[in-house]
């Protein structure tokens, strides 16, 4: 697959601080993205980079082939893009900004009132049209940073935060507004809330301390990288000869007992032990009354990398 996005050794120092320090990757046209990383990791940092308004210090990032800050036009023309708070002016109706946005984003004149109909209706806009921008509740004016963002139908979008600030039931709605547009777009979204973009993105990409930390599907970031299988068991029979029966097992890095009849293994790697163990119980004719993988949360696969990486610093 084409990339749509190709970023390579990408770096940006403020100053003398380092906010991204040679991050690579690649996101493939109709990927959906998700940029997750704790507050001040350098996603927004990159996005800005991405979005052509901020120069690199150095390393290239490019979409569609085009440079994203040489060719910066070219690039912004492309893409709808989402900052973190979006400039309103205050002083406009939401159609005033619109056609505003649309004008600076090259949308021709005369298509341009039905352009702006779209984007209203599809980011559900209509009761609010007429209204000043700077009377909008926080999930009106997201949606109006949306709804700006996708004028002139961008192969890409470029969302910062796009749930951050917002009430639950403007999350719920403005999650169930990208995955409508995930169909028929390339999205990188950052957010710093794990089952959002576990619930979303097809792929996640993990920033720390402005650095890759890992790149994969929310599943297998949960299973692989949670260092091996985590096993449940509930077994009758004696507690030192199970828990050393489980022990002399091949590919189990730890077995503890949990409580009466509990146990909790460790496998070495991601294989599945479970019919090894469960062959192990009923060949020493114990009774097997429960067993049951657990996986690791993206949540625990996080803390973990974050962990592992701040104890190989100290
Ligand atoms: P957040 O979720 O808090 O927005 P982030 O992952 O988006 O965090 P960035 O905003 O990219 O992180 O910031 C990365 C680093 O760069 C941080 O240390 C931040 O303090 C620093 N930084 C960001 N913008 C500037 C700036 N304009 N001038 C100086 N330092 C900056």
């Amino acid at each position: 697959m084409e990339s749509m996005i190709e970023v390579r050794e990408l770096t940006k120092y403020y100053g003398p601080t380092l906010a991204i320090n040679r991050i690579s990757f690649d996101v493939a046209a109709g990927e959906i993205v998700g940029f997750l990383g704790p507050n001040g990791a350098g996603k927004t940092t990159t996005l800005k980079l991405l979005a052509g308004y901020l120069a690199p210090t150095s390393g290239t990032a490019r979409i569609n082939g085009y440079d994203c800050f040489q060719a910066s036009i070219q690039v912004r023309r492309s893409l709808g893009y989402l900052p973190e708070t979006v400039p309103l002016y205050p002083d406009l109706t939401v159609t005033q900004f619109l056609q505003f946005a649309a004008r600076a984003k090259g949308v021709e004149s005369r298509g341009r009132k039905a352009e702006i109909d779209r984007v209203i209706e599809d980011c559900g806009l209509k009761e609010v049209r007429h209204s000043l921008n700077g009377s909008l509740s926080k999930g009106y004016r997201q949606r109006v940073g949306l709804a700006q963002a996708l004028l002139n139908r961008p192969p890409l979008l470029i969302l910062d935060e796009p749930t951050i600030g917002l009430d639950p039931s403007q999350i719920v709605e403005i999650r169930q507004l990208i995955k409508k547009l995930a169909g028929d777009h390339t999205v990188i979204l950052s957010s710093h809330i794990l089952p959002e973009v576990s619930q979303l993105c097809q792929r996640v990409i993990i920033i720390n301390r402005g650095q890759i930390v890992a790149s994969d599907t929310p599943d297998n970031l949960s299973r692989q990288l949670g260092r091996g299988s985590r096993i449940n068991l509930t077994v009758k029979g004696p507690q030192s000869q199970v828990l050393s029966a489980f022990r002399s097992l091949a590919g189990v890095k730890e077995a503890s007992a949990a409580g009466e009849d509990r146990y909790q293994v460790q496998g070495v790697n991601g294989d599945d032990l479970r019919p090894e163990l469960a062959r192990l119980v009923v060949e020493r004719g114990w009774q097997l009354l429960e067993l049951k993988a657990q996986e690791f949360t993206l949540e625990e696969v996080f803390l973990d990398l974050v962990t592992e990486e701040e104890a190989q610093e100290s």
